[in-house]
């Protein structure tokens, strides 16, 4: 029979769980629902519930996809998932979290979040994207405008620093292997030379730099770690020696990594002197800017990028510094050319003979290749807040962190590992009493175990010299000197009430 009348809208409503154009009227049901949810998630004061170990097997349990062969209603869906998840969600925003890299984020990126994911755009092919293109274009302009490169430069969206710095070690290698060796590494694969190329960076880098290392085929051993000055800066001097040993043992130094907000420390290493000796050399110059190149934004850190025009490639994260949901991220390139290679003009999508400057085709830039419109959060972030008050957060918590370190330095239950550069705070709370340096790791564990299991606090850890240390990391520029003390003052107390060996963690 041929029908000429789409049914009505109740009856098709009744089980229509693919989005179309009569869904509207469920869309709105289907959001007020959840709004209720996230509404009670954001007004909760506390971080995180706390947690016990029979809520986390029950959990674990709660999670299992059982009987899901019929469809059910969302309602009691959204019940479930609000015990099993939203319940026991870590509150980023909450003045509380201090642990990781995770900040609090823009209203306004959320509803481009919202609107991304509803007419989930693909920006792979002009063909699936139209002007979804020139909005991840105008944001990639934008950030390489901030870092001085010029309009030879390009970038992309990625999932994050990781991937950033991929594409940045793997344009190193084959462009080194290119210009030095006539070896296309993309079109013929390895050679003899690859096999000796080396990577430096500091030791306080991100690992990403040694995984991506091995994921391109050259593993962990071609990264040359260079270790640092008191301030967690890479050490030139030692960098130009570790390049000239490098050379004699008969090995090819091809790229330096600079990392401008090392992750623990948000130590910015000496771009300039690194710049040069990378350019003397010959190498491939990538800043690691996943933590730290948002400040580029700032007056109190514009000195630190003073060299980018020696520098090759950038990674930036803006779901670490831009106050924008995961994942957004990117990688810039100052030679555009460059993006060579890891382009691919494949029939059923991007076929060469359909290059059209008009109506380009991103993908040629990207590892990826179905990609999430992440750009329009930035965009519309951007278009709302503007630069400046993006600027003054950064400073904001920037300014935190060296609040609290004046402050912890005054208190003789702390040490310090580092004064400072961004807004990450490593110490660690010295227990007079303890009469040797592993009861201090003991301590130090017991404190971030106990405030994160409690609900009060979440603080991160991390090792220095093989020693147990905590960390603040303040993202939050609406929290206070007077809440991170009281966090402090939750620290001691948590301190003096541990008790080596009798009590258990
Ligand atoms: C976080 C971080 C990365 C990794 O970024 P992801 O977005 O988590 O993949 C890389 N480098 C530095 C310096 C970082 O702090």
């Amino acid at each position: 029979m041929f029908v000429n009348e789409a049914p009505p809208f109740k009856e098709l409503s009744l089980n229509n769980y693919l989005f179309n154009d009569e869904s509207l009227q469920l869309y709105e049901d289907y959001v007020s629902k959840t709004l209720g949810y996230i509404q009670k998630f954001l007004g909760t004061r506390k971080f995180y519930k706390g947690d016990n170990l029979e809520e986390i097997h029950e959990n674990k349990l709660k999670a299992r996809l059982v009987d899901v062969h019929s469809s059910k209603s969302i309602d009691k869906a959204l019940q479930e998932l609000n015990d099993l998840y939203i319940n026991h969600a870590i509150r980023f925003h909450n003045p509380n979290y201090v642990a990781h890299l995770n900040c609090p984020i823009t209203l306004p990126s959320i509803i481009a979040e919202l609107i991304a994911t509803t007419v989930n755009t693909a920006v792979e092919t002009w063909d699936q994207s139209t002007s979804a293109t020139f909005i991840e274009q105008e944001v990639i302009r934008w950030i390489c405008n901030e870092f001085r490169f010029d309009t030879n430069s390009d970038g992309v969206f990625t999932s994050g620093g990781t991937q950033s710095n991929f594409m940045a070690l793997l344009m190193a290698r084959d462009h080194y292997a290119f210009e030095n060796y006539g070896i296309n590494i993309k079109q013929n694969g390895w050679s003899e030379e690859v096999n000796k190329f080396k990577i430096f960076c500091s030791e306080k880098s991100h690992f990403s730099i040694q995984k991506n290392a091995a994921l391109l085929g050259l593993g962990y051993d071609a990264v040359i770690p260079v270790k640092v000055d008191e301030k967690m800066r890479m050490d030139t001097e030692a960098l130009y020696v570790a390049i000239e040993k490098t050379k004699q043992e008969g090995n090819i130094p091809i790229a330096v990594v600079a990392t401008l907000g090392t992750t623990d420390y948000g130590s910015f290493d000496p771009l300039q002197t690194i710049g040069k000796i990378a350019k003397e050399q010959n190498m491939w110059l990538h800043v690691d800017g996943a933590y730290g190149g948002c400040y580029i934004l700032t007056e109190t850190h514009e000195h630190h990028f003073k060299g980018m025009e020696m520098v090759d490639s950038v990674t930036v994260d803006f779901h670490k510094t831009l106050f924008q949901p995961v994942s957004c991220s990117a990688f810039l390139v100052k030679n555009k050319q460059h993006f060579q290679y890891v382009s691919y003009y494949a029939d059923y999508l991007n076929p060469l003979e359909n290059k059209d400057k008009e109506r380009p085709n991103l993908i040629e830039k990207s590892i990826q290749t179905t990609r999430r419109f992440d750009a329009l959060k930035v965009w519309l972030t951007l278009k709302t807040l503007g630069t400046k008050t993006i600027a003054s957060y950064l400073e904001e918590v920037h300014h935190l962190a060296k609040q609290v370190y004046t402050n912890l330095k005054e208190n003789s239950n702390f040490e310090l590992a580092h004064v400072p550069e961004l807004s990450t705070v490593v110490f660690r709370y010295k227990n007079s009493e303890a009469a040797h340096e592993p009861t201090h790791d003991d301590v130090n564990l017991y404190i971030k175990n106990k405030l994160y299991t409690s609900g009060k606090a979440s603080v991160a850890s991390t090792k220095l010299n093989g020693n147990i240390y905590l960390k603040f990391t303040l993202l939050n520029p609406k929290n206070t000197i007077e809440n991170l003390l009281n966090i402090v003052k939750m620290i001691e107390e948590a301190g003096k009430q541990y008790q080596p060996k009798t009590e258990l963690l």
